[in-house]
């Protein structure tokens, strides 16, 4: 089961029209409330399932909702991570630079493309988690 925007929404609205939270598991009937048309048989520790699954439905839907959002936010630094590795790559060896046109080295032959230090370069480094 994928839980959407709309499970948890449809969720909600069910725990809006259903008996207020906190539940309690009982084999007392007489402590139902009025609301209680309906039994449902159960075995006992079904019954406990239900009831604490019920009671922590709130939470648990407050927390599908952070991981969404969670989600997202880990998708576009995930997106800006790719970015920059795509600018901080090595000088290409077959380079266009004016150097090479007269015959001459490269100066930035061994170099990051984007920031021109030592290929690795510190920017790199640091997405890696071994800058410093
Ligand atoms: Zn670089
Ligand atoms: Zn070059």
């Amino acid at each position: 089961m994928t839980i959407t925007p709309e499970t948890i929404a449809e969720l909600r609205g069910l725990l809006e029209i259903t008996s207020p939270l906190p539940w309690e598991w009982t084999e007392d009937l007489t402590a139902l409330p009025f609301r209680a048309y309906y039994q449902l048989r159960v075995a006992t520790s079904d019954a406990t399932l239900i009831t604490a699954a019920v009671n922590a439905l709130p939470a648990l839907l407050d927390a599908a909702e952070r991981l969404a959002v969670v989600t997202a936010e880990r998708d576009a630094l995930a997106a800006s991570v790719a970015r920059v590795r795509e600018l901080h790559v090595m000088h290409p060896d077959d380079c266009k630079c004016l150097e090479r046109m007269f015959g001459g080295e490269c100066f930035h032959h061994g170099g990051c493309e984007a920031c021109r230090c030592k290929f690795p370069c510190s920017t790199l480094a640091a997405l890696d988690g071994s800058g410093s």
